[in-house]
């Protein structure tokens, strides 16, 4: 990386990173972090305080990627500090029931109209994983669709032209993913109905479900065309399959009640983690008593977790959707709007193709002139732009989701002061995106 023009040096992070590199694979505990598709030295990060964060050489930094959505309140925001202060006097863990995972439960169901019924687990991975597994055995049916670009986590069967990471480091599959895992995966371009309808024609009744992200963030964001959802739903429900939603991602993060608040499309499952888990490994599936029902010990799908429900996660997330009222969502948008077009204007005065793609709150900078509608739209931007963009806007004290595949992310704690800081930082780092060229 000697050649790259980001001299400015970062020598505790890079002395950690070096450690790091020796006890775990590739100095990193999830691929993105490792900054491999931008180069350079990862930040190893200390301490978060609402719209910063600060690294291990002292610098701060505005933060865009805020945990990759969870921190929608900031970072160490005092109320949820506290709730997870008091639950840890209490003990960290009992493998028993417990109230706060009621509550946590409810909130959810009373948030969330086609959620009747929900299971607490602890990542968005087990949550999709879960509820596939349960879309399975509900339906008798082993087959599932996915689109091109969705990210799911890392669950064996929805690996196939995923996005997040495995966009970011363009890999076509797996190696340790089964021909049979793979084989019962069908991947369609996303926004794309007809494929969908054809996919239930070639194979009648052997279809589980379908999954998707409620609103794409995992190939930058791109959102689902008008229609799209509600035809999913269609589709799913005159061929007896499930529709599942993701909202690992958007949940109680793009409104009160997620994506599913703003397009009203009801699913039969759907997935949540991020946000609801207030920065600890909290997440859930959930949907359609009737579905919800099979699981064990009510039914006959297994499912289960040493740490599902955690007291101390339950607390911190029910904390965090407590704050989150109206007004909260109202600020965030408000934040999001601003530093778009913040970006948008560095970019043009500077002669950069670009085009700013939101959903709700969560937004992406591809660098193409033309809209992106699916996988191969995002993956034909000039990716070389970001990398200058990205490291331009490091330099000077903004963090940046490290991939042009990547939502960006902003809080509640976002105030006048972060947003003047992005500004300063934009016309550097939209001339340096100018300047690039391919390698
Ligand atoms: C982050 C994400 C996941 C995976 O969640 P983890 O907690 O990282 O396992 C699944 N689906 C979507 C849409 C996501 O954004």
């Amino acid at each position: 990386m000697s050649e790259l023009p980001y001299s400015y040096d970062a020598p505790v992070s890079q002395a950690l990173f070096d450690r790091a590199s020796v006890v775990t694979p590739g100095g990193v505990n999830s691929p993105v972090r490792a900054f491999r598709a931008v180069g350079g030295t990862p930040r190893f990060m200390v301490s978060g305080a609402g719209p910063y964060l600060t690294d291990a050489d002292g610098r701060e930094y505005v933060d865009l990627v805020c945990s990759w959505g969870p921190m929608i309140l900031g970072h160490s925001h005092p109320e949820v500090i506290a709730a997870v202060q008091e639950a840890v006097t209490r003990g960290t863990s009992f493998g028993t029931p417990g109230e706060g995972e009621v509550a946590l439960a409810e909130e959810i169901v009373a948030r969330i109209g086609p959620v009747d019924q929900v299971r607490l687990v602890s990542s968005g991975t087990e949550a999709t994983m879960s509820a596939i597994r349960l879309a399975r055995g509900f339906t008798r049916r082993t087959k599932v669709i996915k689109f091109a670009g969705c990210y799911h986590g890392h669950v064996d069967s929805l690996l196939a032209a995923a996005g997040s990471g495995v966009a970011t480091f363009a890999l076509p599959d797996t190696p340790g993913v089964t021909g049979a895992q793979a084989g019962d995966t069908i991947v369609l371009p996303y926004n794309d109905l007809e494929s969908v309808q054809e996919a239930f024609h070639r194979h009648p009744g052997e279809i589980a479900c379908v999954i998707t992200e409620a609103s794409p963030g995992n190939m930058g964001v791109v959102p689902p065309l008008p229609g799209f959802n509600q035809g999913l739903k269609d589709a799913c429900r005159a061929n007896g399959a499930l529709f599942v939603s993701d909202e690992v991602m958007t949940g109680f993060r793009t409104s009160r009640a997620g994506w599913f608040g703003i397009d009203g499309v009801t699913p039969d499952l759907m997935t949540f983690g991020k946000v609801m888990g207030g920065g600890f490994p909290a997440a859930a599936f959930g949907g359609r008593a009737d579905v919800m029902e099979h699981l064990a010990p009510a039914g006959p799908v297994y499912q289960a977790g040493t740490l599902s429900g955690n007291p101390v996660a339950t607390a911190a997330g029910l904390a965090q959707l407590r704050l989150l009222d109206d007004a909260a969502y109202v600020k965030v948008n408000e934040v999001s709007t601003q530093i778009q077009s913040l970006v948008s204007e560095a970019l043009t005065k500077e002669g950069v193709a670009h085009t700013l793609q939101s959903a709700s709150n969560m937004f992406s900078v591809f660098f193409t002139d033309r809209p992106v509608r699916d996988y191969e739209d995002a993956k034909a931007q000039e990716s070389f732009r970001f990398t200058a963009f990205f490291h331009s806007l490091l330099a000077n004290g903004v963090y940046l989701p490290p991939s042009s595949f990547e939502s960006w992310f902003v809080s509640t704690a976002h105030d006048d002061t972060a947003v003047q800081r992005i500004a300063d930082a934009l016309p550097a780092a939209a001339r340096a995106a100018a300047e690039a060229t391919a390698e």
